[in-house]
């Protein structure tokens, strides 16, 4: 069993507001050393995907899972992904695994979630086994808040690659724009929000312009083949493009019925950045924390039951759809091997313009994930 300290202070990675949090920290979580490069990978069974139809100029729909082609690169970028927030340490590697098995091909993670190791052993395994190659997988991963400033940030990407062990990252992501007090990884990984007196400490000397230029040596490098942003709005957006050499190719956002971001879904088109929302299922993820403000669960809401018992599909499925049919990228987690299987299955049906304006008709600007409940100053969204 994990301490329940671990889990606490995990589960703030992506905060919710209300009520502030003064977490146990945990004070010793060393990441698993890797000591020996990571080993050639076999590449012994090729399971090709057939592109079929298109929903939109940029999104085309597989067999099985639908695909982003993202402007810079090319890059094929599954629309259905696996998020792997709270997928605890013990489970992870089986659940990436049996993921894998039951289509999926993408993989979010963080190096806040804590289970960069496992998720990797997981899908090498899956390899090994032939059920996939390394070129069918897609690993996203992101970096913290305390490893902005361009040392930290190329030390803690090659750390986190090899973490992984797949000897690239597909996606590297910035995980929030905001700016923590750096801890070093033999002391503490992940860090987490708060430092090692159990306060939140920000810094404001690392600007972002900082960030994203080590983000793009990465890319030079050859550790992230391609790069993104994450709880960036329209005027960080606007700022990071005055001065990128290679755009931000995904944005990963929040967005579910109850917080639509219409406005910053047309911004990102407009640019050619392609956007992954998260939490799809609203409060779903934050209940399970009891952090979910008592919001009403989506899965209960009248509209989505109706939608579904309309097009004969669950709840998740729509709000899935619902999300995909917009141009999106999902990346929706469960531990459940029947829901994870049944969250996949989303793209062999198509909700009606009245049922896609019924759902986003939900929209309250209720965002669930709001760093200024740690402290004040993290305001991004203020
Ligand atoms: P989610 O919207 O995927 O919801 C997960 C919750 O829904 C869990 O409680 C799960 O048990 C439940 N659930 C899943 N499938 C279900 C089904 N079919 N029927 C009923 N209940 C179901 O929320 P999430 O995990 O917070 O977000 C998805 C992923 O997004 C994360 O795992 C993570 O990878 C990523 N994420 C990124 C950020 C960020 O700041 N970039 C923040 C939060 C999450």
């Amino acid at each position: 069993m994990r301490p329940s300290a671990t889990i606490a202070r995990r589960h703030v990675c992506s905060i919710l507001p209300r009520p502030v949090l003064h977490l146990p920290i945990r004070t010793l979580f060393s990441a698993p050393t890797i000591k020996t490069p990571p080993r050639p990978l076999p590449r012994s069974v090729s399971l090709p995907l057939s592109f079929t139809s298109t929903y939109s100029t940029t999104t085309t729909t597989t067999m099985s899972s639908p695909v982003i082609t993202l402007k810079r690169t090319g890059a094929k970028m599954p629309a259905i992904g696996f998020g792997t927030w709270k997928v605890p340490n013990e489970q992870a590697a089986d659940t990436v695994y049996n993921a894998i098995k039951a289509g999926y091909r993408l993989f979010d993670g963080a190096a806040d979630y804590g289970n960069e190791k496992e998720c990797g052993d997981g899908i090498r395994r899956a390899i090994q086994d032939g059920i996939v190659t390394r070129e069918e997988i897609w690993v996203t991963t992101k970096i913290w808040n305390s490893f902005h400033k361009r040392e930290h940030l190329l030390e803690v990407a090659k750390h986190q690659s090899s973490l992984w062990g797949l000897d690239y990252i597909d996606l590297l992501l910035v995980h929030f724009p905001c700016t923590l007090e750096h801890i070093p990884i033999a002391t503490r990984f992940p860090p987490g929000w708060h430092g090692l007196d159990g306060q939140c400490h920000p810094v404001r000397n690392i600007p972002y312009q900082e960030t994203w230029g080590a983000m793009e040596e990465l890319v030079d490098s050859g550790l992230a083949k391609n790069i993104g942003i994450s709880n960036v709005s329209g005027s960080l957006l606007n700022d990071i493009l005055s001065y990128a050499k290679y755009d931000p190719q995904v944005n990963q956002v929040e967005i579910h019925p109850y917080l639509t971001q219409e406005g910053l879904i047309e911004l990102c088109k407009y640019h050619g950045i392609a956007i992954t929302a998260y939490c799809s299922f609203g409060p779903a993820s934050w209940a399970e924390l009891n952090m979910h403000g008592h919001v009403e669960s989506l899965f209960e809401h009248q509209s989505i039951k109706s939608v579904a018992q309309e097009v004969g599909k669950t709840e998740a499925q729509v709000l899935l759809r619902w999300a995909l049919q917009q141009g999106l990228a999902v990346i929706p987690k469960s531990n459940n091997p029947i829901r994870l299987a049944q969250n996949f299955q989303v793209s062999q049906f198509e909700l009606t313009e009245a049922q896609m304006k019924a759902i986003s008709a939900l929209n309250r600007n209720y965002r669930m994930n709001d760093p200024q409940s740690i402290h004040i100053s993290l305001g991004i969204f203020s």
